[in-house]
């Protein structure tokens, strides 16, 4: 008989991630991975801080261990072995006294950026670096909660009784007929890069009721600013028999389950001053307000603004607002003519749509609304559009085979995360950013 593979067993095995060891009683022998932080050699004593993705550890050092950690350079990678015990120090719980380190690999003696952030760099210098850039906690920090309201999301969505789905992001024709598509060559023909996953999660509630995507959009639009790039993080999602007021209901419990996630973690601690002046509690217990789009052209024109029915709320219009209404809100019943096909008129004022966008401040975090689900009203507004039905056939099909009235939105994840953080440029949440002028690393 062959015996079964293998794991090959070696002595360099870690044993506890940093954070785990304050739990451990004092003389514990434990084998912690990272890498050095600093070093301090005081004569016959040293001190290396060693750092995990979870923290911290200061180790303490004596004789031969001593001589060989004086020839490692700061951020290289080591394993050391040694025993749990109580500290001097003030920052510390407890430290563990050095009995061996195994070195996995050297750090070169000048690297690009700091990850201590003792010396600052700038967002550039840090992007082209940014692996390294993501070894100091206040980075790194920004990318763990990423993936814990991942996760929240991911359970909201399946205790509201949505499917997660994967829709495809080559594709073959234009998905919403817009013009800011990345086309490339596919085999003998063009293929687009999706900008949005609309007219397959409009198609799937027809069995699957209610899906809901976590995929990037791609837009090639060339615009400059802090709040757009060309690839971004969606949360999409699409629901039969829902309409657009449910939607709203479902994003506000949605997001307020993540702030009360944030509160109870302490994520506030730190510096965002957006919740720092407001007390978190109120943005949770208060309903964020609904305003019409016909309310904010009064707000706009009281202070100044030149807009009318029918225009789209400029950035600057935007800024206006945003002074007014500075926390989450809603602008609901947008102009039919500023909103894609798909979007359900308002029966009351055909000339108005079943539709809304989740606003922070200035900054727009969700797109949504009710969608047209009558599939001759849909050739009309594709028409009027001066869109040809003939490109859309395999989805409008899809709307003679007995399709449910249905809502969606769609989330900028990304967006989102510069608001729960308080940061002012939306590369600061993205870890490999795709700009205009950066496609790598
Ligand atoms: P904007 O007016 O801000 O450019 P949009 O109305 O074109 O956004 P939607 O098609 O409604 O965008 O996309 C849904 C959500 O995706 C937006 O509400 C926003 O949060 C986010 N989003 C849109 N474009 C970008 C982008 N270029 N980069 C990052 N996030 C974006
Ligand atoms: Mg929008």
């Amino acid at each position: 008989m062959t015996p079964s593979a293998q794991k090959e067993t070696n002595s360099n095995t870690r044993t506890h991630f940093t954070s785990q060891l304050q739990e451990l009683p004092i003389g514990s022998e434990v084998k912690v991975a990272g890498w050095i932080e600093d070093f301090r050699d005081i004569g016959k004593l040293g001190f290396i801080l060693l750092r995990d993705v979870t923290g911290l550890v200061q180790t303490v050092l004596v004789g031969e261990n001593l001589q060989k950690a004086k020839s490692i350079p700061r951020q290289s990678n080591i394993l050391i072995t040694g025993v749990v015990q109580g500290t001097k120090s003030k920052n510390f719980p407890i430290e563990i006294k050095v009995t061996e380190i195994f070195v996995f690999s050297h750090a070169s003696l000048s690297l690009p950026v700091d990850p201590t952030g003792r010396v600052e760099s700038n967002l550039d210098t840090r992007l082209d670096s940014r692996a390294l850039d993501l070894r100091n906690p206040k980075i790194s920090n920004i990318f763990i909660l990423r993936s814990n309201i991942l996760r929240i999301i991911r359970d909201f969505f399946s205790e509201n009784k949505f499917i997660e789905v994967n829709t495809p992001k080559i594709i073959g024709s234009a998905s919403e007929g817009g013009s800011n598509l990345f086309s490339f060559n596919y085999f003998k023909r063009k293929g687009f890069l999706a900008q949005s996953p609309q007219l397959y999660k409009e198609q799937l509630v027809l069995s699957l009721d209610r899906v809901f995507e976590i995929a990037p959009y791609f837009r090639a639009e060339n615009s400059h600013t802090l709040r757009h790039l060309n690839e971004f993080l969606s949360v999409d999602l699409e629901a039969a028999y829902l309409d657009y007021y449910d939607i709203m209901n479902l994003m506000e419990e949605l997001i307020k389950k993540i702030l009360v996630y944030m509160r109870d973690s302490n994520y506030f601690d730190n510096e965002n001053p957006l919740f720092k002046e407001n007390s978190l509690n109120d943005l949770i217990s208060i309903p964020f307000p609904k305003i019409s789009y016909d309310k904010c052209l009064d707000e706009l024109t009281s202070v100044g603004e030149k807009v009318t029915f029918g225009d789209d709320l400029s950035d600057s219009s935007l800024r206006k607002l945003g002074e007014k209404f500075d926390k989450f809100y809603f602008i609901v019943d947008w102009p039919l003519n500023l909103k894609p096909f798909y979007i359900h008129e308002k029966e009351s004022n055909p000339a108005l749509s079943k539709s809304f966008d989740l606003q922070f401040g200035h900054l727009e975090l969700v797109s949504g609304g009710t969608r047209q689900h009558d599939v001759s009203k849909l050739k009309s507004r594709l028409a009027e559009q001066g869109l040809s039905a003939e490109n859309f056939k395999d989805h409008l099909r899809v709307f003679e085979w007995g399709m449910p009235p249905h809502s969606g939105s769609g989330l900028g994840f990304d967006r989102l995360m510069m608001v729960l953080l308080g940061l002012n440029n939306i590369r600061e949440a993205v870890l490999y950013p795709r700009d205009t002028s950066r496609i790598s690393p």
